[in-house]
């Protein structure tokens, strides 16, 4: 039996992902207010009172031979859930396109209980097939799925937008938890996923380590993103050039400039170099 006492409310979910201490908040004070999040939440779906949303087992969960695990097809499943937001909450998909390029701006699927039960913490696509001659990847509409006997066609047809990307996201962290919603700090790197489009750079040689966000996920507190993210992924900051043609001796050498940071450099063999990075105050936290 599924136990469902400690589900969180629609409005709890709401005041989280919109207050100062969740993602919303996280994204506008690192940003400077340059990027601005609204989370609008949605009912719970129950599987049973979905047009489109069907049993967990056996319509998503399937027996996957590669991995030699159990797996959930993530794709028919945000399918799914999105003819059901349309069909069974009127929801208009259009009105999520705040940069008019008739791609939805973001999608979370919120499931029920821990990490692990569904679908995992992500960043998936409903679409895996790429256009190579175009050389993009297919992307749908939710009039794509059905044909014109469905019932719900007519309102497909009037939702005249493409999607791909979206998160799936678990309302509870784990079984030492129960009823505590997730940490702000999953929410800020999966939605980084998906609006900021960075990979995951925790992986050798890749791994930007305590510097960087998108190297981290699951803390209560969110990482700040350093500044090479920040001006990688977004151009929230403009790249900074820092020239010297100055004579070091060689060994550790610090440069300062204007107490707002400083770089260790070592092991200087060479009579004139030139350093180019990128970095602000937030990196030294
Ligand atoms: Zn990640």
């Amino acid at each position: 039996m599924f136990i469902t006492a400690t589900k969180k409310s629609p409005e709890e979910l709401n005041a989280f992902l919109n207050g100062s201490r969740g993602p919303a908040g996280y994204f506008r004070d690192v940003s400077g207010s340059q990027l601005k999040i609204t989370f609008d939440v949605f009912p719970w779906m129950v599987s049973d009172n979905m047009t489109y949303l069907r049993d967990k087992e056996p319509n998503y969960y399937f027996f996957n031979t590669q991995l030699g695990d159990w797996s959930v097809d993530k794709v028919i499943h945000a399918k799914d859930v999105l003819r059901s937001a349309v069909a069974d909450f009127g929801v208009d998909l259009t009105s999520y396109d705040a940069d008019n390029n008739k791609v939805l701006e973001g999608l979370v699927v919120v499931y029920e209980g821990k990490s692990g039960m569904l679908a995992g913490s992500n960043m998936s696509w409903t679409n895996n097939t790429y256009n190579s001659k175009f050389r993009r990847p297919n992307l749908d509409n939710v009039a794509t799925l059905d044909d014109s006997t469905d019932p719900n066609f007519r309102a497909f047809k009037s939702q005249h937008i493409l999607f791909r990307r979206y998160n799936n996201i678990p309302e509870q962290w784990s079984e030492n938890y129960p009823g505590k919603l997730i940490h702000a700090g999953t929410w800020a790197h999966e939605i980084g996923h998906l609006l900021l489009g960075y990979r995951n750079y925790y992986y050798n040689p890749g791994d930007l380590g305590d510097y960087a966000f998108s190297a981290h996920s699951g803390d209560p507190n969110p990482f700040h993103p350093a500044a090479l993210e920040k001006w990688l992924f977004v151009h929230w900051i403009e790249q900074k050039t820092i020239e010297s043609s100055s004579a070091f001796q060689s060994g550790d050498v610090y440069v300062y400039s204007s107490n707002t940071f400083h770089v260790k450099i070592s092991n200087i063999s060479a009579p004139d170099y030139q350093v180019s990075f990128t970095l602000n105050k937030s990196t030294l936290y």
